[in-house]
């Protein structure tokens, strides 16, 4: 089956412990140091098989092939691509079986991220899945003082709606934040903005 690693963990004798999302399941796996194995990643994408053995109760991580990205040697990219992924970690701990809502989301960002900037594409990632998950305030409420917004807006995590007086954080246009949660464009932002909206997704997700 195909996933991708959302996180890995070092164990004793360079064993590792490999969380890998894939269409409909969060897995944790275990992965045995040996002679033949082939490199793996926060963020790859893998074919693999999953091993049962009665004496342990996570599965062995086995036959893993790398299917690579076009843009994998892109360092900027991909430093991108696994900080954004690396969150989805904690952000489906305890999870166990996925909508595969999750995996297809990955697959459509690794595709737009061949010609798109990176943290464009993510920012525009996550909105369809704070979308998905019913967590996209498009009521334009203020977080802090509960009254509606109407002219500046500020965010905070998880793309929170805030007045820019609320927080005296960076303020935005309404009208561009209403582009990117309803229409779901980030054209007429600008990068430095890009940039802080990058930010705020770093906080988690
Ligand atoms: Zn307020």
């Amino acid at each position: 089956m195909q996933g991708y690693i959302i996180d890995i963990k070092a164990v004793k004798d360079d064993d590792l412990i490999v969380s890998i999302l894939t269409e409909s399941h969060i897995y944790t796996t275990y992965r045995f140091y040996g002679a033949r194995h082939s490199n793996i990643n926060v963020g790859y994408k893998i074919d693999f098989e999953l091993e049962t053995n009665m004496k342990s109760s996570i599965p062995r991580l086995k036959d893993v092939i790398q299917l690579g990205f076009q843009w994998i040697f892109d360092n900027d990219k991909l430093y991108c691509w696994q900080r954004f992924i690396k969150l989805f970690y904690p952000h489906l701990k305890d999870v166990e079986t996925i909508d595969d809502f999750y995996f297809k989301l990955l697959d459509k960002l690794s595709h737009k991220m061949i010609k798109q900037n990176p943290k464009r594409a993510i920012c525009k990632s996550y909105i369809k899945l704070l979308d998905y998950e019913g967590r996209l305030h498009t009521d334009y409420h203020c977080l802090l003082c509960e009254q509606e917004i109407k002219k500046d807006i500020s965010l905070v995590r998880s793309f929170m709606p805030v007045h820019a007086s609320c927080t005296y954080s960076k303020s935005f246009k309404l009208k561009k934040i209403k582009e990117l949660y309803e229409e779901k464009r980030i054209i007429s932002f600008e990068d430095e903005e890009v940039d802080y909206l990058w930010k705020i997704i770093l906080q988690g997700l």
